[in-house]
């Protein structure tokens, strides 16, 4: 990997100051497209975190009080300058991700929703009543923010999975602690840089930078009531434990393995454009990536030929490029290899190798962390390649005799993430989506991540928690319900009515 002299600072954000604490551990970040380091992320450690929740903490009282169209203004605002910086934000999550502009617009695109869901805050925060509960008897309730909460995010969405978490927290009137991915910490820094230009209250909004140190802190901490966690699944089901053992409510979406179920009656080049971009959009750095086609039947035939044409036609490189790359580098060379292990023991367990994307070279950007798109046929369920979470961008083809021996595969995996299918029979369709086992289902759709307003709905191993992130389950995530039973026994001294009434 190549340094570069000039170095993009990586403040934390405490009591509404930037600055870069003085600890002994830094972590390099890199632009992948070209293996330069740009920055480097403080390792914060439990005195960090402690500092950061006494100003989370100090803050939280009055942005409670703070009336919900008051915090409203500030999210317009936000919402405001988030597109003015809309292709700064892009740029910069390609810089320290490696995913294409095009990706990356997608991805600043997304976590924008979230921020204009978070808008509609007065009409989601709304309770319920219902009168003469018993005579004379009224029942209420109210949602309150739960205090203070915590955001610990993974690499693989710079913007989007940050805003998945702290709009909608402080929109519900919490005050929050974000410990961003340490291997793409910047364009949370320029987030929070325009929360604060917003108009944001000092303390209300706390960046730490760190790993897991940091993390261990979070989850310790008693003032730390709510937890929101996005990563791969062993850290997951870590974090949801630690974090409950300690008191506090946790979500923790973690990792997945999604299948693609290709019909024989399926319209196979709208199946084939639906798969290029799951298989190997953000070069299946994705938690939604589609990772395994099941071709039922002969569809097989007419599918890998095509698939494997299209994945060839893919040019990797940068995206700033003429042409430009259609697919960007994987996060690290550490990562790279990984995948390349996975790929070479999937063909030694007997899968074949269709294409091969393992040599790919980018000229004029030999040390950028590339790799090519690769499909790997004949793969079957022991295989490790198909066990393990590839995050990469590798496509996995299972052949199956039918649509029972596709659900078999499917539902014989831990993971529960996302699933979907092609096919031109509505009985078909309707027939997987109800004995699928994962929480987000496709129908002629690419495996589809859910919109700002539904949930992100993970099964399984691939979600850790009981309400999950984004739509109105966050909003129960970040609050808690309060419910008041009235009874008024006599008039008091205010009594306008007569007597006999
Ligand atoms: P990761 O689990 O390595 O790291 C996620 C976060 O946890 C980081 O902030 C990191 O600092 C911290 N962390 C890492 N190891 C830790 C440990 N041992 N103890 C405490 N904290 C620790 O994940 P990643 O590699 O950054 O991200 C990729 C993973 O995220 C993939 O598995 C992907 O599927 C998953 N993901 C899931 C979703 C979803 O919605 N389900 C969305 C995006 C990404």
């Amino acid at each position: 990997m190549v340094t570069t002299t000039e170095q993009l600072p990586c403040p934390n954000f405490i009591a509404g100051e930037w600055s870069t604490p003085d600890v002994a551990d830094f972590n390099p970040v890199y632009n992948p497209s070209t293996g330069e380091q740009i920055s480097a992320a403080p390792m914060s450690g439990p005195d960090i975190v402690d500092q950061a929740v006494e100003a989370a903490d100090a803050a939280a009282y009055d942005w409670w009080q703070t009336p919900p169209v008051e915090r409203i203004r500030i999210l317009f605002r936000y919402k405001m300058l988030l597109e003015d910086a809309f292709e700064e934000l892009a740029k910069s999550v390609t810089r320290e991700h490696g995913k294409t502009l095009q990706e990356a617009r997608g991805d600043v695109r997304r976590g924008i929703e979230v921020v204009e869901y978070a808008c509609a805050i007065t009409e989601l925060l709304k309770g319920e009543c219902l009168e003469n509960i018993a005579r004379g008897i009224d029942c209420d309730l109210q949602r309150q923010p739960v205090g203070i909460c915590a955001g610990i995010c993974p690499y693989n969405f710079p913007a989007l999975v940050p805003m998945w978490m702290y709009p909608l927290a402080i929109a519900c009137g919490n005050t929050f602690i974000l410990k961003p991915s340490e291997k793409v910490p910047l364009t949370s820094v320029r987030l929070i840089e325009l929360l604060e230009q917003a108009g944001l209250p000092k303390g209300v909004l706390n960046v730490v930078h760190g790993g897991r140190e940091c993390v261990d802190a979070i989850l310790t901490h008693p003032k730390i009531r709510a937890i929101s966690f996005v990563g791969s699944s062993p850290v997951a089901k870590y974090i949801f434990e630690k974090g409950t053992q300690n008191g506090k409510r946790v979500q923790a979406a973690g990792g997945a393995k999604n299948f693609v179920v290709v019909m024989p009656d399926a319209e196979i080049p709208k199946a084939v454009d639906g798969m290029v971009d799951s298989a190997f959009g953000c070069a299946g750095q994705r938690c939604m990536a589609g990772s395994t086609a099941i071709t039922v039947g002969k569809a097989a035939d007419l599918f890998i030929p095509e698939m494997s044409a299209a994945a060839q036609a893919i040019n990797v490189g940068p995206t700033d490029r003429t042409p430009a790359g259609q697919l960007g580098a994987v996060i690290s060379p550490e990562h790279r290899e990984r995948i390349k292990q996975l790929i070479e023991t999937g063909e030694k367990e007997g899968a074949s190798i269709v294409v091969d994307g393992r040599q790919a070279k980018v000229p004029d950007y030999p040390n950028g962390f590339y790799l090519g798109p690769t499909i790997l046929d004949r793969v079957n369920p022991s295989m490790a390649v198909h066990e393990a979470e590839v995050f990469g961008p590798v496509l996995n083809v299972i052949r199956a005799d039918d649509l029972q021996q596709a659900l078999d595969v499917a539902n014989a995996c831990a993971f529960g993430n996302g699933c979907c299918i092609y096919t031109r029979s509505g009985q078909v369709a309707r027939e997987f989506r109800h004995r699928v086992k994962a929480g987000m289902v496709g129908i002629n759709v690419g495996i589809p991540a859910p919109m700002a307003y539904f949930p992100f709905s993970g099964w399984d191993y691939s979600f850790f928690g009981d309400l999950h992130i984004q739509g109105r389950e966050a909003i129960y995530f970040y609050t808690r319900a309060k419910v008041t039973t009235t009874r008024w026994f006599s008039a008091g001294e205010g009594d306008i009515w007569h007597k006999d009434k």
